[in-house]
């Protein structure tokens, strides 16, 4: 990848006339939640059929002005990516692993006719936005600055196609710790009704309309209480896919560990891809496989396996302590791996650790 300062000035820095004051920023910092603030920039750049990606800009954060026709909102030609900007103890700002979100930015808009990005500008916008609101990386323990990049479908007709106009943009929200009372399992409902994606469907890209689907699931599973549903595959509906927001990994009671396999129905994600590798050069036995709920729920019911828990770059890991659906309803002790996971990603995404493999990304000094 181009280091930070090869891309810094690729895209056009207009600075907020207004930003916040330290005051204000103080203020949000005290109580941070997730995804409710904003910092004083965006990153904006627009692509028009015959043009490509143009007037590529770190501009001050505000609404934007679109036609009613535009076709995102009939449509929802939409596409978006996470991740995360991290503070240092030496006060430097990391992101981690932006290549990676590059390449699944533009594996999502292959999937939905959507024009790619070229790595080069996402990560100029990126570091340009960060650049730009450094001052909103937070230092709070467990606190970053979360970068939400995106694509739309801006162009106004109301025909079925691929639109000729998008617009891109990042955004970035300091975010607080995602453990506010420790390291707390959740617990997950298995949808007996609903799927999140089928064969051929879009379960693989990071699209929005995948995320509206899964809110009548969600809604199902709160009001069982629980916290997040689990899909199983649309295909055969007796296989764990993931959860509507979070890959899924089990430890079993000899050390070895699975995890779904991608079968283009699951979302790829960044955080599974980090700990298969971990694991791997802990020499442990990783298997990447179709698993059926009946053997899982069989399998925690007789002790083999020990620990289940979900990943993704909101939480890195969280404890899975309860797996319920139509017929069960089973709880899993355990946590070691799970915790010793956690720990051995967040040391490295905060400099803690060294970083053997170059995931992390020095965006300022
Ligand atoms: N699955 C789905 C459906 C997701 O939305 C996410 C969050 N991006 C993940 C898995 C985890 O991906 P990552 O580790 O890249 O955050």
């Amino acid at each position: 990848l181009p280091t930070a300062d090869e891309v810094a000035g690729l895209w056009e820095h207009r600075p907020n006339p207004a930003p916040a004051s330290p005051e204000q920023r103080e203020e949000i910092f005290g109580s941070l939640s997730f995804g409710v603030d904003f910092t004083d920039h965006m990153a904006h750049a627009v692509y028009e059929e015959g043009s490509g990606w143009q007037s590529k800009t770190i501009e001050p954060y505000g609404p934007l002005t679109l036609d009613p026709a535009a076709a995102v909102f009939h449509y929802g030609q939409e596409i978006f990516e996470g991740l995360k900007a991290y503070r240092h103890d030496d006060g430097s700002i990391w992101t981690f692993r932006p290549g990676y979100n590059a390449h699944r930015l533009n594996a999502s808009a292959r999937r939905l006719a959507i024009p790619e990005l070229p790595v080069e500008d996402f990560l100029a916008s990126i570091v340009g936005l960060v650049r730009a609101d450094e001052e909103w990386v937070p230092s709070i323990p467990g606190s970053s600055l979360y970068l939400r990049p995106f694509i739309v479908a801006t162009e106004p007709f109301l025909g079925v196609r691929a639109a000729r106009r998008l617009d891109y943009l990042c955004i970035a929200s300091p975010s607080g710790p995602y453990f506010v009372n420790g390291f707390q399992p959740i617990s997950i409902w298995v949808s007996p009704d609903y799927h999140r994606a089928g064969p051929g469907g879009t379960g693989a890209a990071k699209c929005g309309g995948n995320y509206a689907s899964s809110l009548v699931p969600k809604l199902e599973a709160h009001g069982e209480g629980f916290d997040e549903v689990c899909f199983l595959d649309a295909a055969t509906n007796t296989n764990i896919d993931e959860l509507g927001g979070m890959n899924v990994f089990v430890v079993y009671e000899d050390g070895s560990v699975s995890t779904p396999a991608l079968t283009g129905n699951i979302l790829e994600g960044g955080t599974r891809g980090v700990i298969l590798q971990i694991l791997r050069d802990r020499g442990v036995t990783v298997r990447e496989e179709t698993i059926p709920l009946t053997s899982l729920v069989a399998d925690i019911e007789s002790g083999r396996a020990a620990e289940v828990f979900a990943c993704g770059t909101a939480a890195v890991v969280t404890p899975i302590g309860r797996i319920a659906g139509e017929g069960f309803d089973v709880s899993i002790g355990g946590g070691d791996v799970t915790k010793s996971i956690y720990d051995q990603v967040t040391a490295i995404q905060l400099g803690h650790e060294p970083d053997p493999y170059g995931w992390t990304y020095r965006v300022s000094a």
